[in-house]
């Protein structure tokens, strides 16, 4: 599947290591995950871990492993594991099936509780609920001339909102003479806001006793509908706001309608605006209004486990140039490195951590006898040097680079480093394939560029001493197997 130049493309593989490898691996981590501070254990984890990012960089056998890492915003699998361990912890505990046995392995609750104590009040999570009897029905498309459907219907409309100060939900109706603001604090999220203006829509109703209507309630959130609609429920708020309705659609018809938000319609206008107060004015009485939704948790804790991998990354002793190069992990450097193709994320990668085809690295690695640059003959040819220094390729750095301080600067243009690579004759370099093609216009053009010609007779030796063994995926199996007797 993957080759030193061939084989899926570097976001594949990523995304095959993450949805497949990693979470196999995870398999039963929360009785495991205290085996994780073994250093032997991390040891054997990293391995792996660098199994896949040299099959996503193309990367040499002397890149840190670290580094790539942060590249790919992988953090060590070693904290990855412990995170998941959480997650499992706090569902299990929030759906009643945990048991504090205080045996090693329960301690990571307590732990995740200590980080984030708003997480002891429980989450929105409820074991799985079947549901096929609803009398209530669900509408997800809009009818043109719903104000005037039907003069004898009732209408209620509901809305949610979440601002920088929180969240709200809004319920109004004119033909009930309804005006009902909720604030619900920063902890919970826009669906839950939703919900709640359906939730007080019901309440509402049986409050004043309305019998034998026809009554239709509006919402903007086609998520929440959905939610509804679904026979399968696993959030407390959608099965309150279930009983609630299922409660009302005894004596009176209900319909809930999706409509279109901010369209002209007055109803749907005044709901908005009574959720626009509710979220800017903040909760009233202590936090969390609703329980915090599961997706919260888990962002929560990746948030945590971006903390611990850059205190993991500043810690590191080596990666002098990487660190030089990426002070701190970025997303949006991910992101980038992601777009980009195989053979040019290997060069990229080998500018970022100077593990490359540099006459410095080549001369430590002995596949060299001299340090000094192809290209002014002046210092040590170092990947900083020939980017922002080197005064053999400046007409090629101003072309495509402009004139940058430093690494970081350098990074926030990656096309313009990959066209700048590819004209000094690094992309020669980086695939050999180009350069083995005896006859050809390739070649010729690659021989005017100032970074091809020095090691070119012996080219195919060097590439082969120095490359990466790209592993596949069948070691990743054998590895696997063995990694998982710790
Ligand atoms: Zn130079």
């Amino acid at each position: 599947m993957i080759g030193k130049r061939w084989g899926l493309n570097p976001k594949i593989t990523l995304w095959l290591y993450k949805t497949i490898v990693r979470p196999m691996l995870c398999y039963g981590a929360l009785v495991w995950w205290p085996r994780t501070n073994l250093g032997n254990v991390r040891d054997k984890l990293q391995r792996l871990q660098r199994l896949a990012c040299a099959a996503i960089t193309g990367c040499t056998k002397s890149t840190p492993t670290a580094a790539m890492e942060v590249m790919l915003g992988l953090p060590p699998l070693y904290l990855h594991i412990q995170q998941e361990a959480s997650l499992s912890a706090v569902r299990l505990n929030t759906l009643n099936i945990w048991s504090n046995t205080g045996v090693l392995h329960t301690k990571c609750l307590e732990k995740v509780y200590d980080e984030f104590p708003i997480l002891r009040s429980g989450t929105d999570r409820i074991q799985k609920h079947v549901i096929f009897d609803k009398r209530y029905k669900i509408q997800l498309y809009e009818d043109d001339n719903y104000e005037g459907l039907n003069p004898k219907e009732l209408r209620i409309f509901t809305d949610g909102s979440k601002t920088d100060n929180g969240s709200g939900s809004g319920t109004f109706s004119e033909d009930l003479n309804m005006s009902i603001t909720t604030p619900l604090g920063a902890h919970n999220s826009v669906f839950q806001a939703e919900c709640m203006g359906i939730i007080n829509a019901a309440a509402a109703i049986t409050a004043r006793k309305v019998v034998g209507s026809s009554i239709r309630i509006f919402s903007d959130s086609r998520a929440v509908l959905m939610a509804l609609r679904s026979h399968l429920i696993t959030s407390k708020l959608i099965h309150e706001c279930h009983k609630r309705l299922m409660e009302v659609s005894h004596k009176n018809e209900i319909i809930l309608q999706w409509i279109k938000g901010h369209n002209g319609s007055r109803g749907n206008d005044a709901a908005d605006e009574l959720a626009r107060q509710g979220s800017s004015a903040g909760a009233i009485g202590p936090e969390p209004i609703l329980p915090i939704p599961f997706s919260k948790v888990r962002s929560m804790l990746l948030s945590y486990t971006g903390k611990l991998h850059t205190a993991h990354w500043l810690n590191q002793t080596g990666c002098r140039q990487s660190k030089m190069a990426m002070p701190s992990i970025s997303e949006k450097l991910t992101r980038t490195l992601l777009q980009l193709g195989k053979v040019r994320l290997r060069m990229v990668t080998s500018v970022i951590t100077g593990h490359g085809l540099f006459n410095k690295h080549l001369f430590i690695t002995g596949a060299t006898d001299s340090p000094l640059c192809r290209g002014c003959m002046e210092t040590e040819e170092t990947a900083a040097h020939v980017v922002l220094e080197c005064s053999g390729v400046a007409p090629y750095r101003a072309k495509y680079l402009g004139s940058p301080r430093d690494l970081p600067e350098v990074l926030l243009n990656i096309k313009g480093l990959v066209g700048f690579l590819v004209g000094v004759g690094m992309a020669g370099l980086a695939n050999p394939s180009l350069i083995s093609r005896k006859i050809g216009a390739r070649r010729r053009v690659e021989e005017n560029r100032p970074f091809y010609n020095t090691i070119q007779g012996g080219i195919s030796l060097q590439v082969s001493l120095i490359q990466s063994k790209i592993c596949s995926f069948h070691s990743w199996h054998s590895f696997l197997e063995s990694t998982c007797t710790f």
